[in-house]
């Protein structure tokens, strides 16, 4: 018999995958080119060719014991120090491979920080909206999520309500700038307040409260927003990112967590972040991709077809009736539903074999997310179905 947890967690099994396999449905019953899958946010901008250089020419040139081997659970000591050394010179840090551990993606990452820190019965602040897997991976950890409200007017920090979710239990808050689902980047006045908030809190309570800041979408943002660097303002910080949206990347389930120098018992914590990557089974993050990205460290991905792809639909769908705050960063939209079940929308959408995931995925029921990290063509074929909507539902 499966355990209690599984039971419940296999039931109520995620909206966005059951919804990415709804479309693969429609595209073998409908045909590839009639289905508008915004679903999944699967990048669609193609792997910079120096990563597949690098790949071909590490499988081509080193010996396969070195390549495919195992080694330290915190990775590749001179990937590590390439990551470090890139960190320190785009946002003035001093790491070194210490402060790294290379990870499963963000998800390992943010897996081994919470493994790091929670014990049984543990507060986690978020924020509402975010993104669903947050739930399981502090139900990993019997980790207790305590959840803010919504800033609706543009889905920034909402502060206040931070401040009241935070007690004596709290161990860590998370936060996800450039923001999955609502596309938000958090001003850097804002981080600030949010670290001497913390700051406060951890005297107040006399323990440590952690940042986790989850990053995956750090370099994909428009009109000139810029993404402050979190450890630089909070001390107690912990960095998850991952290349999976950078260099396109998600597959191959690659990233890093980083553990900020200045941070409380800073060797202790890399040492148990680094058991923790390990113990959960990850052992290390995938050894080809790590060298890959020694070699790659600097690349991102060109996001100028992201930027199109926001610039068509905002501008179309708003004109179709849609409210919806303007996204700074990923790829990503979350207008409001016309209807308060937001869910009667998505369903509806289908009908012009359009896929959306509801709101509540995202603790944020009354709108729906929209990934646009998808090919133009996808995007403008779109484009009547959602105006038909919006006749259906009373918008226009
Ligand atoms: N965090 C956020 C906010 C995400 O949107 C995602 C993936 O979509 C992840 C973490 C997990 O990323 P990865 O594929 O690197 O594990």
């Amino acid at each position: 018999m499966i355990s209690q947890k599984m039971q419940d967690l296999a039931k109520n099994g995620s909206a966005i995958r059951a919804m990415f396999e709804e479309g693969k449905k429609m595209a073998a019953q409908f045909g590839k080119d009639n289905v508008y899958d915004f679903s999944l946010g699967n990048p669609c901008t193609p792997t910079p060719d120096s990563v597949r250089t690098a790949a071909i020419d590490l499988l081509n040139n080193t010996d396969t014991l070195t390549l495919h081997g195992y080694m330290s659970n915190a990775g590749y000591e001179d990937v590590r120090e390439a990551v470090a050394k890139s960190i320190n010179s785009r946002f003035g840090m001093d790491y070194t491979a210490a402060n790294l551990v290379m990870c499963v993606g963000a998800g390992g990452a943010l897996n081994v920080a919470l493994k790091t820190v929670i014990n049984r019965g543990d507060e986690i602040v978020l924020q509402a909206p975010y993104f669903g897997e947050y739930n399981n991976y502090i139900n990993n950890f019997d980790g207790v999520r305590v959840v803010a409200e919504p800033n609706y007017d543009d889905f920034s920090l909402n502060l206040p309500d931070i401040e009241k979710k935070i007690g004596l239990k709290t161990k860590a808050v998370i936060i996800n700038s450039p923001n999955n689902p609502t596309g938000a980047v958090y001003s850097e006045e804002q981080i600030k307040e949010l670290a001497d908030l913390l700051d406060r809190k951890q005297k107040e309570y006399g323990h440590e409260i952690y940042l986790i800041s989850d990053e995956p979408y750090r370099e994909i943002v428009y009109d000139g927003h810029t993404v402050p660097y979190l450890p630089k303002y909070y001390a107690n910080t912990f960095v998850g990112y991952s290349y999976s949206k950078s260099l396109s990347l998600p597959g191959e389930r690659i990233g890093f967590l980083v553990i900020n120098s200045a941070m409380t018992d800073f060797e202790e914590v890399a040492q148990a972040a680094s058991t923790a990557n390990r113990i959960l089974g990850y052992v290390n993050a995938p050894s080809l991709f790590q060298k890959v990205i020694g070699r790659c460290v600097d690349e991102t991905t060109d996001i100028s077809l992201y930027k199109r792809n926001l610039a068509v639909l905002y501008d179309e769908l708003t004109r179709d009736g849609y409210q919806m705050v303007k996204p700074q960063g990923t790829f990503y939209m979350f207008p409001k539903s016309p209807v308060a079940d937001e869910r009667i929308f998505t369903e509806a959408a289908k009908k012009y074999h359009i896929l959306i995931v509801p709101g509540f995925t995202f603790a944020c029921p009354g709108y729906f997310r929209l990934a646009f990290c998808v090919s133009e063509k996808t995007v403008d074929g779109s484009l009547e179905g959602f105006r038909s909507l919006a006749k259906d539902f009373g918008m226009i």
